[in-house]
């Protein structure tokens, strides 16, 4: 049986070393700042936004939350952008994505200030990722190297294989392995013989968006498997088919009406893999933690 990896545990462990640099800058000047614009109406990012602002309170970080309505037009969200750009006590910007479907996200992306970019989308804070200089790198993926690195997994020399090419996960995360001297594959839709590629994984990091789609022949035995997706199961046909007829989760599921689970096959994951990231539980509690972080190192940078 494979070890779990706790995301939340590690999370914890991040916070606690947070709240003194927030103490040391509200002692300098004022708490560090971030702003977080969600445009529209759209049920997850409502509970993502409520989660990062709660975030903020708990270590005494100010937050603010701007919510511009659905019919939002690129040039409104520019010139809110440009307001908090422009504000002395907000040291992070977040546009909370996806953005309503007539406006232009690369536009509004590109807008926050390089220096308070807290996400690491911003153009030159991705070519400081990739030529490994300082500078805030996306969250999701630093969250993984954070776990990857408290728990003692060692990256140098192993082959890491990342399956997704988003410029949120995939990408960021591959580079952040080559940084750490990982043997890097990157996978997509049009990779040849999935499966085999991912067995040839030390390390298997999996950002699709397919429900449990990694299965046991994915896995080579003793890997350390991180799963980044999460997927909300409302098909009882799939959850039984993952979880079986007769299990705890599909109980759940006819409970509530629906499941999270992740990329990788939840229970072939535990027989094959020597330790193993859980959805819920896993990468996700650790995007959050990251986000903490580079707001403070934001605030740092512009307050000292
Ligand atoms: P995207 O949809 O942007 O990217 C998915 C990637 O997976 C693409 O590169 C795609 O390939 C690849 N892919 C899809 N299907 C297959 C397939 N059958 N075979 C091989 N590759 C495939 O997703 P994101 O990167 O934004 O997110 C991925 C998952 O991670 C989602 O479940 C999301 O909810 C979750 N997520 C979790 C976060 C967290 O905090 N834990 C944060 C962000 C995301 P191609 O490029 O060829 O289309």
């Amino acid at each position: 049986m494979a070890d779990i990896l706790d995301g939340k545990r590690i999370r914890d462990e991040i916070l606690r070393e947070c709240a003194p640099r927030v103490e040391a800058l509200k002692a300098h000047k004022r708490a560090p700042g971030l702003a977080v614009v969600l445009a529209g109406n759209h049920a997850a990012s409502e509970i993502y936004v409520r989660n990062k602002v709660k975030a903020c309170a708990e270590l005494g970080m100010y937050s603010e939350k701007l919510t511009p309505p659905e019919s939002v037009t690129t040039a409104e969200m520019l010139e809110i952008v440009d307001r908090l750009n422009a504000r002395e006590d907000i040291d992070g910007v977040l546009v909370q994505l996806p953005l309503p479907k007539q406006v232009d996200t690369q536009q509004v992306l590109l807008r926050v200030a390089a220096e308070k970019d807290v996400d690491g989308f911003h153009p030159l804070n991705l070519g400081y990722l990739m030529t490994n200089r300082p500078g805030p790198r996306p969250c999701t993926p630093s969250g993984v190297m954070q776990l990857l690195k408290r728990y003692g997994i060692a990256v140098a020399g192993r082959n890491a294989v990342v399956v997704g090419r988003s410029d949120i996960v995939g990408k960021p995360m591959a580079m952040l392995l080559l940084h750490e001297n990982a043997t890097v594959t990157i996978c997509h839709s049009r990779t040849a013989d999935l499966a085999a590629v991912c067995r040839t994984a030390d390390i298997l990091i999996v950002a699709m968006g397919r429900p449990a789609f990694i299965t046991e022949d994915f896995i080579k035995p003793g890997a350390v498997v991180v799963d980044v997706g999460i997927n909300r199961v409302t098909d009882r046909t799939v959850a039984e088919r993952i979880f079986g007829p007769s299990s705890a989760e599909l109980a759940s599921f006819d409970q509530k009406g629906g499941l999270v689970v992740g990329d990788v096959h939840p229970l072939h994951v535990r027989e094959k893999a020597s330790a193993y990231t859980p959805v819920p539980g896993g990468v996700g509690p650790l995007t959050i933690a990251m986000l903490m972080v580079n707001t403070i190192e934001a605030a740092e940078r512009r307050l000292r």
